[in-house]
């Protein structure tokens, strides 16, 4: 279908793309990869009469590793792949951008724009949630933050009002002792996540000494298993105790249904997902 006529500007410089986002207000949409926004306008599932396009702003594109890693919102999934200081620092970034859809949308798909959308089977924001995500948006106000754990609101909703533009995201390094998997049951025709997981360790004289656990693709956001991470706490980095830990995992989420999985596979799903991709941090453990 062809999407109902819209201005297009793309403006160069972020107070630009501001002074448009006041200026059309709710009329208004900004365009990144357009690999989510695009096909809702041509199914008319989104008509915005204005489309202000992010990909002349180079503030918003690359890619800072120090302390902590700084990603640009415009910073597309294959520059991400590409970077191998990033990768180096966050070796469970590249291997869960791997399987993201294919490369023509690794090319064009940004992670900004992933996270902004806050498509409930998307990857990247378990991945996010386990990382210590935090966003820095730009609004009328000036400069916030916000903690990845406090940013995905619903199902297609973020913490992001109308007139605001997600500028950056910073994720912790995976460091010493340390180690991060993402694992996902993926629908085998778009590669979204009927089920997701991400899980992170911190395992010090092989006790969990920190943990993070993210579930996607389950409910109408991604959200972080707090029941989970409180069962691991101090116990041992054992199969036993992951087992354990992921019994039930989904019992107090809230689960979707649909003509891809059913309610009572996916809360399965959950419970293997959880289990496996702590299995799988375990094994990416550093060394210190
Ligand atoms: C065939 C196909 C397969 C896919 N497979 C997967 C997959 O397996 N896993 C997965 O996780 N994803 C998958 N995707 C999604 C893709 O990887 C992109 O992440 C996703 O489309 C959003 O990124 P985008 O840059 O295209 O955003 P856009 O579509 O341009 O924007 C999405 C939304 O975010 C808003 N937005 C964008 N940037 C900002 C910003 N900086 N500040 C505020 N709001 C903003 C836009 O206004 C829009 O509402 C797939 C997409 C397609 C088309």
């Amino acid at each position: 279908m062809i999407p109902s006529p819209f201005a297009f500007y793309a403006p160069a410089r972020l107070d630009e793309a501001l002074d448009l986002l006041q200026q059309y207000g709710d009329e208004a949409k900004l365009l990144a990869g357009g690999h989510s926004l695009l096909p809702t306008m041509k199914l008319r599932l989104a008509t915005p009469a204005v489309l202000i396009d992010l990909h002349k702003i180079p503030d918003l594109v690359g890619i800072t590793v120090d302390e902590r890693v700084t990603i640009g919102s415009m910073t597309t999934w294959s520059a991400l792949e590409a970077d191998a200081t990033l990768c180096a620092a966050v070796p469970v970034l590249a291997a869960t951008i791997r399987l993201i859809g294919d490369r023509q949308v690794r090319n064009r798909g940004t992670l900004g724009g992933a996270l902004a959308h806050a498509d409930p089977a998307a990857d990247a924001p378990a991945l996010v949630l386990v990382l210590n995500g935090t966003l820095t948006i730009y609004g009328p106000a000036g400069i916030r933050t916000v903690a990845a754990k406090d940013f995905f609101v619903d199902l297609l909703t973020t913490a992001l009002a109308p007139d605001e533009i997600l500028t950056a995201i910073t994720l912790d390094r995976v460091g010493p002792d340390e180690g991060a998997a993402y694992l996902k049951f993926a629908h085998p025709a778009s590669r979204y996540a009927l089920v997701g997981v991400a899980a992170f360790l911190r395992v010090e004289a092989g006790q969990i000494t920190a943990c993070r656990v993210a579930v996607t693709g389950a409910g109408v956001r991604a959200e972080r298993l707090t029941i989970v991470e409180a069962r691991l706490l101090h116990q041992p980095a054992q199969a036993e105790v992951f087992a354990a830990a992921a019994q039930g995992a989904a019992d107090t989420l809230e689960i979707l249904g649909d003509l891809h999985a059913s309610e009572a596979y996916r809360r399965a799903m959950v419970e293997v997902y959880t289990r496996r991709a702590l299995e799988a941090a375990a094994a990416n453990l550093r060394a210190s």
